[in-house]
């Protein structure tokens, strides 16, 4: 099996195919864990994301439900360090409107089995505390997947862009040549439609978050408020977000968003104020139409199709790499539906 793009997305599920006994050769295109899954700020919170009670919010309670394993087969997979904290989070109201809409949601949510109970944030109107939300550092967790995928035999084949799929899935053209393969699974993130014309369209939103050093434990939890979220690394790394930008893929730092994301930060953490960020970035999400990402086969084919997770691509990586392996044959099972 071909993955095209080494994401969190592509690298979660050529370890877990792996797993599963099938040969997997990935290419990326830069290096692997480089672009939206560098860049996000590794909220695995629903307690934010969701607000309805839809496929993508059952699929986010599923994949949260799956983080704590997950990070442990990993840690001990990989040998790789992962700062990842069942935190919590608090998401404030700032006005009495604000307020009924946080308790209308939070009441929906209940429904789902996210948990959340009244506290007391000063300067808040109302707050809740979301007591399963949690925070991971993505790029660690790309690090510790990409080298459990070298461990479990993934060829991993970096700077290497593909350009083609080949018709049915029987491979991949590269930059570099042409590549045989039973099946390929594009998870190409906000570039994946461009490889398989027909394929439901991805397109970049891009995102910009700064990040502030602070003393370790000077945040507990996530701190959010609308748009507006902050979390904090073990090791004192504070982030700040974000904003939700149509800018095609032009990755140049615009100075505008990045104040306004400070702004916001500073309202809701006062304690920022007049600190310069110590890094500023940002990412492309990889959006796409309707609620859920798209994971499924092409009818007919042997091309298989992981991508479109826009904000929640880290939260949902467990599950998708599930949900692939599951819809993957093994090598010794039948690959029907070719003609
Ligand atoms: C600012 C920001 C904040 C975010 N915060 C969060 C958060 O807190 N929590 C959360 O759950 N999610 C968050 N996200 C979303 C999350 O980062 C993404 O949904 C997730 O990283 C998508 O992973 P992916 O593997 O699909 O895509 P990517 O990480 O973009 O990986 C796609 C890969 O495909 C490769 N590729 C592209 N074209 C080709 C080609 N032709 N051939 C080979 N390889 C190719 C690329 O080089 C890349 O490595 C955030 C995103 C951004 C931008």
């Amino acid at each position: 099996m071909i993955v095209v793009g080494g994401g969190i997305i592509g690298l979660a599920c050529a370890w877990r195919l792996a797993q599963k006994g099938v040969d997997v050769t990935l290419f990326d295109a830069a290096a692997t864990g480089s672009e939206a899954s560098w860049a996000g700020a590794g909220m695995l919170a629903p307690g934010g994301e969701v607000e309805e009670d839809t496929p993508h919010g059952r699929m986010a309670t599923a994949s949260l439900g799956l983080w704590p394993e997950f990070v442990e087969e990993l840690r001990e997979a990989s040998g790789v360090a992962i700062d990842y904290r069942a935190c919590g989070a608090v998401e404030v109201a700032l006005t009495e409107a604000e307020a009924v809409a946080l308790e209308e949601k939070a009441a929906l949510q209940a429904g789902m089995g996210i948990r959340s109970e009244a506290c007391s944030r000063e300067g808040a109107v109302a707050a809740r505390f979301y007591p399963d939300d949690a925070m991971v550092n993505p790029r660690e967790v790309t690090a510790a997947l990409r080298e459990a995928c070298v461990r479990w035999g993934v060829e991993i084949r970096e700077q290497e862009p593909v350009r083609e799929i080949l018709a049915l899935g029987r491979g991949v053209w590269t930059t570099l040549g042409r590549y045989a393969d039973k099946g390929v699974l594009l998870a190409a993130g906000a570039w994946s439609s461009r490889l398989w014309p027909g394929a439901r369209e991805s397109r970049p939103v891009r995102g910009h978050l700064v990040s502030y050093r602070e003393k370790p434990g000077a945040l507990g939890t996530i701190l959010r408020h609308n748009g507006t979220y902050l979390l904090q690394r073990t090791n004192g790394m504070l982030i700040a977000g974000t904003t939700t930008e149509h800018a095609g893929f032009d990755r140049a730092l615009d100075e505008g968003a990045i104040a306004d994301v400070r702004r916001r930060a500073e309202g809701l953490l006062p304690a920022l104020a007049g600190q310069e960020p110590v890094e500023r970035w940002n990412g492309f999400r990889p959006g796409v139409d309707g609620d859920v990402p798209v994971i499924e086969r092409v009818p007919g084919t042997q091309v298989w199709l992981a991508y479109g997770h826009y904000r929640n691509g880290i939260l949902l990586a467990p599950e998708t790499a599930r949900r692939v392996a599951a819809l993957v044959p093994g090598e010794r099972e039948e690959t029907s539906g070719v003609s």
